[in-house]
């Protein structure tokens, strides 16, 4: 099996890890601070813990997968990763030097895939020296659970054989991609805006509250309504997706964040992540909306 290499352990990369490790592959999960890689080991151990006490899971494959991930905050041991899978922060410039020092730390056989949201993956490819073996490999929140994956290539970067290995690696664990073009957003991120978009404008105008707005529209057949998917999300990752959307398609007013998302990511009401988003989750601590 691999070493994936995971950078970034937050709510998606310790989600990539979970199932990496899950499959069978020993993972590097990368962090800026101790506590914060740490943080993205426990939030593992409670998922697995969970995942035990549901019976979808047997003890002893638990314990295994959490002893395949090993976390760090030492950039370097990413030599060992055959697949690097960068999960930071929504942010272009963060991105760019990542990727150039993962490019001077990894084998140049190694592929350096990025699960950013809405960026351009040609301008990472671009910050090193090996862009055939980079692309974009977009996991959906929370990885375990969502299926879809897009791996996104360009007429830059991306060659066959790259995509070909995150397809197949897709494959074996049990996800299902599809193949995007390296455009702002992608696929479901581009169609998802106006979904996002259009609601705060509903609450923004006063027309319905959150919990109205959420409970139409899950009764018209969507799984979760907008503002509860915006807190598990991350509002701060949404309204840092919204804003390079917004700016890749030269300020298309379509794409125009909303003051409530600005306004919200300044007062620290991020969502689940924080216990407070739309909803309050300080009482029940669950990544559940709750209104
Ligand atoms: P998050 O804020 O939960 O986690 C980001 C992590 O990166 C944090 O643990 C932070 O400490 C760490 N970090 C900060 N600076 C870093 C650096 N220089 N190097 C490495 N790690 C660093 O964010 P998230 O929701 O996990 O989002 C991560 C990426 O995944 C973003 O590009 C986002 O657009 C994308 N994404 C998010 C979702 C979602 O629903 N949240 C879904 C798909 C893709």
């Amino acid at each position: 099996m691999e070493t994936i290499g995971v950078i970034g352990a937050g709510t998606m990369g310790s989600g990539i890890a979970q199932v990496a490790a899950q499959f069978g592959h020993p993972v590097i999960l990368y962090d800026v601070a101790q506590a914060y890689a740490e943080r993205g080991l426990e939030k593992i151990r409670a998922a697995l813990a969970r995942n035990v006490e549901k019976q979808r899971m047997e003890r002893s494959d638990a314990e295994a997968a959490l002893g395949l991930i090993t976390p760090t905050t030492d950039l370097s041991t990413m030599h060992a990763a055959r697949i690097a899978i960068e999960a930071a922060p929504e942010d272009i410039d963060l991105k760019r030097d990542l990727f150039a020092q993962l490019d001077r730390i990894c084998p140049p056989e190694s592929i350096l895939a990025s699960n950013t949201s809405s960026l351009s993956i040609a301008a990472l490819a671009d910050a090193t020296k090996r862009a055939d073996r980079v692309a974009g490999m977009h996991f959906f929140n929370p990885p375990p659970l969502m299926a879809l994956i897009e791996v996104v290539r360009g007429d830059t970067f991306g060659s066959d054989a790259t995509i070909a290995a995150l397809v197949d690696l897709a494959r074996r664990w049990g996800k299902t991609p599809v193949i995007a073009r390296d455009t702002p957003g992608f696929i479901v991120n581009r169609v998802a805006r106006p979904f996002y978009l259009e609601a705060l404008k509903l609450l923004g105008e006063g027309v319905a509250d959150v919990p109205t707005i959420d409970r139409i529209v899950r009764s018209a057949g969507f799984r979760m309504g907008p503002f509860e998917l915006m807190d598990l999300i991350g509002i701060d990752v949404n309204y840092a997706v919204t804003q390079s959307v917004y700016n890749a398609f030269f300020q298309d007013a379509r794409y125009r964040p909303h003051p409530i998302q600005q306004r919200m990511v300044e007062s620290g009401r991020l969502g689940c992540k924080t216990g407070r988003g739309f909803y309050d989750y300080s009482a029940t601590g669950e990544t559940k909306a709750t209104p």
